[in-house]
């Protein structure tokens, strides 16, 4: 089995096929997914999707692109849920909004406390904004764990990421032509710190890319990562299905694999 520990089905993408998805990923051995909110609606329908289905799990939170929209208060509300098991995605995205970082922090820093008192994983987005996001957690390095979802920096960032005892989530860009910077950081990180994750709808990997992703096409992702570390495809499938249920308590693994 494989855990795609990062997908939005939460969208209207999904609105009139949701259990044909589910069921398809299920049949391609992606038993168990973790739906992520962005915001607190998208939170909320990430809990109804989760409530709905056996092996899928929500997480949330306000994500930085939305964080002019609301604030993160809802998260308090709904993290006690019994299928909530991380808050984000939060982070930092100076790519796409650069004029309102002190926002953007105020909020990373809250969700991180949230993260810290509910002792869940924190799941992390940047962009553009490695270091600021690495300075926000060091101070709180060894309370807090969880996920560099969609890594997109450096293998040298990446190893900062892993000092600090998050986990390096890998997702379709890994299968595109050019990788750069994911190749580099799928060579030098150990499997030991990586989670695999499509970002579904997002980031379609090859060879479906131009169609709306499913987590059923999270075994391209595995593939890639089997032929650049040279080893196999049922190896990446049991270290990262194993390193996601530690990090998000998912419980269950030893009857099912
Ligand atoms: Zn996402």
């Amino acid at each position: 089995m494989i855990v795609d520990t990062h997908l939005h089905l939460n969208t209207d993408d999904y609105k009139d096929d949701l259990d044909a998805v589910i069921a398809r990923a299920k049949k391609a051995g992606v038993k168990k997914m973790i739906v992520i909110g962005m915001d607190e609606e998208s939170s909320l329908r990430a809990i109804q999707i989760a409530e709905k289905h056996e092996g899928v799990y929500a997480s949330v939170g306000l994500h930085p692109g939305y964080v002019e929209k609301g604030n993160s208060a809802f998260v308090h509300e709904l993290v006690s849920h019994e299928k909530v098991v991380g808050v984000g995605e939060t982070g930092l995205d100076f790519y796409w909004q650069d004029e309102n970082r002190s926002i953007q922090i105020q909020s990373f820093i809250r969700h991180i406390e949230y993260a810290m008192d509910y002792d869940l994983p924190l799941i992390i987005h940047t962009r553009n904004s490695f270091q600021e996001a690495y300075d926000c957690l060091l101070p709180y390095k060894g309370r807090v764990r969880g996920v560099f979802h969609c890594f997109s920096s450096t293998a040298e960032d990446a190893k900062k990421a892993v000092e600090l005892g998050f986990y390096i989530g890998v997702d379709g860009p890994i299968t595109f032509k050019n990788p750069k910077l994911i190749l580099d950081v799928v060579k030098e990180i150990p499997l030991e710190h990586l989670l695999v994750e499509t970002d579904s709808p997002y980031l379609t990997p090859m060879p479906y890319r131009g169609r709306r992703n499913e987590p059923q096409y999270l075994v391209e992702v595995v593939k890639h990562i089997a032929r650049i570390k040279n080893v196999s495809v049922e190896t990446v499938k049991q270290v990262t299905t194993q390193q996601a249920h530690h990090l998000f308590k998912l419980g269950g693994l030893d009857d099912e694999i």
